[in-house]
């Protein structure tokens, strides 16, 4: 069985094809600046990749693009369309209606757009993406994975803000949460690894990546999660701010005139690392900076680590407790200083690392780093939202 897995966002369609009997990637690739130019680069696992610079007017161009490389004599690795038995979709945004995945029809679209409003950057692409492969695979089912899905157990005093009522009522303004399909993953996996039943564990999820989120799972479910109304709430991110004081946000509009645009551009863009540190939003720079004496590149990384403890403390208060922590994603499966920092001064809560096993483990691959005996497990976790999803939609396409 051989699953297509499309990820589009606004400029961009990222796929991979996997062949579901051995969970192996085929080929996969990326087009990106759709509706300003168009590149393309595919790669056949195995085999040299393929790059091109082409006119991608859309989504439905890009994707065609995309068959054509995947069937294609010499960069392909099937035959024809035929060979694919069924699409997954990410789709990050499901609103309060979307709680599972699911198979796409004529009314998951129709909800997803009345959506759009409160998910204007993810939700156009992610509906066009459906909409191309719907018409060009006309005959095959489509699925679609949701991000905020796995939040969809969180209880109200959890998600609701504490502004009034009607908002939430009237306008669904509400703690949706994000990267739910990786904390999904992870935490699946931690279990697994660790040989337990998910439903007797309670594990803490950290997603670090350019945007980060820190999710508490308890009993296989997610409980709480540290991204809200949009992916910009939780702890200072590459370029996001994460949580402050929004009383700041009316202040500087008043004094300095900034527009809601201009106000989300600053919040969106300028903030978290490389706002603090005025040089970069990659880890990896500021890791260099703060070695050669950088002071505000070793404030931007203290003020990221602290705010993942204060989340970790925060879920182990709200779970009484934990088994597992996992760190996932770019910063967390790379850089084990930023592990050592946010589990230092913590062996009270039961978390300790083994620095040596933190700092020389084999990549890619599900690794305790935890010191021998300590009361909860430290796990680094490659995550794989892709292949979620493609197990999501074998199931709901064959089941
Ligand atoms: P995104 O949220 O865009 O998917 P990533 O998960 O790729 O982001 O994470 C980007 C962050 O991860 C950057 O801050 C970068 O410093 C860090 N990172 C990514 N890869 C590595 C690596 N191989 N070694 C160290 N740090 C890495």
């Amino acid at each position: 069985m051989k699953i297509l897995v499309i990820n589009a966002g606004s400029s961009s369609l990222k796929y991979q094809l996997f062949n579901m009997e051995s969970g192996a990637v085929l080929a996969k690739g990326t087009c990106e600046r759709i509706g300003a130019g168009g590149t393309v680069t595919h790669k056949k696992t195995g085999a040299q990749p393929f790059f091109e610079e082409r006119d991608l007017p859309d989504h439905g161009a890009a994707l065609a693009r995309v068959i054509w490389l995947l069937t294609s004599e010499q960069y392909g690795v099937i035959a024809s369309v035929a060979e694919i038995d069924a699409v997954g979709h990410r789709v990050a945004h499901g609103g309060e209606q979307c709680k599972e995945s699911c198979i796409v029809t004529e009314a998951t679209i129709k909800y997803l757009e009345t959506i759009v409003p409160i998910n204007p950057l993810h939700g156009p692409p992610a509906i066009a993406g459906m909409k191309a492969c719907i018409e060009l695979m006309p005959e095959l089912p489509q699925v679609a994975v949701f991000d905020t899905s796995f939040y969809s157990h969180i209880e109200d005093f959890r998600y609701v803000y504490p502004i009034p009522y009607e908002f939430y009522e009237k306008d669904r303004i509400r703690r949706y949460g994000f990267h739910g399909t990786s904390h999904r993953y992870v935490s699946a996996k931690v279990a697994e690894v660790m040989g337990k039943p998910i439903e007797e564990l309670k594990i803490i999820t950290c997603h670090l990546g350019n945007g980060s989120s820190i999710t508490a799972v308890k009993n296989g479910v997610a409980i709480d999660t540290s991204m809200g109304f949009t992916p910009q709430e939780g702890i200072p991110m590459g370029t996001r701010s994460g949580s402050f004081d929004p009383t700041v946000l009316t202040y500087l509009m008043r004094t300095k005139g900034y527009t809601p645009d201009e106000m989300d551009d600053i919040i969106n863009r300028k903030s978290g690392l490389l706002g603090i540190s005025g040089l970069s939003n990659d880890c990896r720079n500021l890791h260099d900076a703060r070695e050669n004496g950088n002071k505000r590149a070793d404030l931007a990384l203290k003020m990221m680590t602290n705010g993942i403890k204060k989340y970790i403390g925060s879920y182990i208060a709200e779970m009484n407790g934990v088994d597992a922590i996992v760190f996932t994603a770019g910063i967390g499966e790379n850089q084990s200083d930023i592990r050592e920092e946010v589990c230092a001064d913590m062996e009270w809560l039961g978390i300790e690392l083994d620095i040596d096993r933190n700092r020389n483990f084999t990549r890619g691959i599900p690794f305790n780093i935890s010191k021998e005996g300590a009361k909860v497990q430290t796990w680094v976790i490659p995550t794989d939202e892709e292949y979620m999803i493609a197990l999501d939609t074998k199931r709901l396409a064959f089941n």
